[in-house]
């Protein structure tokens, strides 16, 4: 009798209704781009993984806020530009959001740049230039969206966001945005965020430094540049550094101490020029590119006595 009664329940029943439905029918009447199955080998700079369950691209700040309220409890995953990403053959399941065209706004007041999450690093500090604005200029080789640079607090040359950011604008999980600011509360530390997973970040002031021209700024992109080509393998499908540099130590080093620069996995390969790059030559799949760190993992464990830490993001589900 108990066990009717259960069975007859309202709750029980929609519960066992809603698990019919595909996810895509569940969401609310968003106007953004909502697409089922969306391959997403084509979003990130691996060029690999397969499809997430349902794709969404806010048309603007109400659309995320009206989904964010209204998603059922499904995992959400953010997506910014794909280049810190390792996404996984058996896809991502629950909602991947991506902040498109309508968060990519740059503009300027006094020193301070106001930015949407979705612009491109690159494009920032290519503004900045443009109104002599200095401090930006290590973000002109990092190829990723300001959201994912934050939440990985990229930097190079001795530089990364935390230097930078003034505050963010998230969006906390019930669709409402708060301001933080870093001064505030300890959020950085090396390539990491501490602010929870499923905050959106969706806008940061920056402060820079006005320069009478633009001349010493344009001088120091071209040399970082110059660089980054003579260190790293250019033209190639990698999510860059996969392992975060262990205190006062170098990956790269670990890596060839250990023989496996130039190691293959199926269509992955460690990057010859730079050993702490993995590659996909053409033909590989995630597994082959996790299988390959995870070797790199378990030979600088054995022969060095040091437990890598993967930069790269692993998202999604394997497949054997
Ligand atoms: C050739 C190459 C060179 C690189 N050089 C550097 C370098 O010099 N220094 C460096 O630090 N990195 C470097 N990277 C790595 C990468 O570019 C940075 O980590 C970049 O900031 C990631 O941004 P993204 O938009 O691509 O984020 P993604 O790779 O899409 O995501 C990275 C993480 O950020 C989260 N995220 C993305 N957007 C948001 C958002 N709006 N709100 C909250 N979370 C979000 C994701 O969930 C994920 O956890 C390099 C990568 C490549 C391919």
């Amino acid at each position: 009798m108990g066990l009717l009664n259960k069975i007859c329940s309202k709750s029980f029943l929609q519960r066992l209704c809603r698990k019919n439905i595909n996810l895509i029918d569940r969401l609310p009447p968003v106007r953004g781009i909502l697409r089922a199955s969306e391959p997403l080998h084509k979003k990130n700079w691996f060029g690999v993984g397969g499809a997430a369950e349902v794709y969404f691209e806010p048309a603007d700040i109400d659309d995320l806020s009206l989904m964010m309220r209204f998603m059922p409890n499904e995992p959400c995953t953010i997506l910014g530009s794909g280049s810190n990403v390792l996404i996984r053959d058996g896809g991502i399941p629950g909602i991947v959001i991506h902040l498109g065209q309508p968060f990519s706004r740059i503009s300027l007041e006094g020193e301070t740049l106001i930015c949407g999450a979705g612009a491109s690093l690159m494009e920032i500090a290519r503004f900045a230039e443009k109104n002599s604005i200095a401090g930006f200029e290590f973000m002109s080789g990092i190829p990723g969206s300001l959201g994912g640079g934050i939440r990985m607090n990229a930097g190079a040359f001795k530089r990364s966001l935390k230097d930078v950011l003034v505050s963010l604008t998230v969006m906390m999980p019930n669709g409402e945005l708060q301001e933080v600011n870093p001064k505030d509360m300890e959020i950085f530390a090396y390539r990491q965020c501490y602010l929870p997973n499923d905050w959106v970040f969706v806008e940061a002031r920056l402060r820079g430094e006005k320069v009478p021209d633009a001349h010493d700024i344009t001088e120091k992109m071209r040399l970082y540049k110059e660089k980054r080509e003579a260190a790293q393998p250019q033209g190639v499908r990698t999510a860059g550094s996969t392992f975060k540099n262990p205190d006062g130590l170098q990956v790269w080093k670990l890596i060839d101490n250990v023989g496996l620069r130039g190691a293959k996995e199926g269509g992955a390969m460690v990057s010859e020029k730079h050993a702490n790059f993995l590659i996909n030559t053409g033909s590989a799949t995630a597994k082959d590119i996790e299988t390959l760190g995870n070797r790199i993992v378990q030979a600088v464990r054995r022969q060095e006595g040091i437990t890598l830490e993967w930069e790269i993001k692993k998202m999604g589900v394997e497949i054997d």
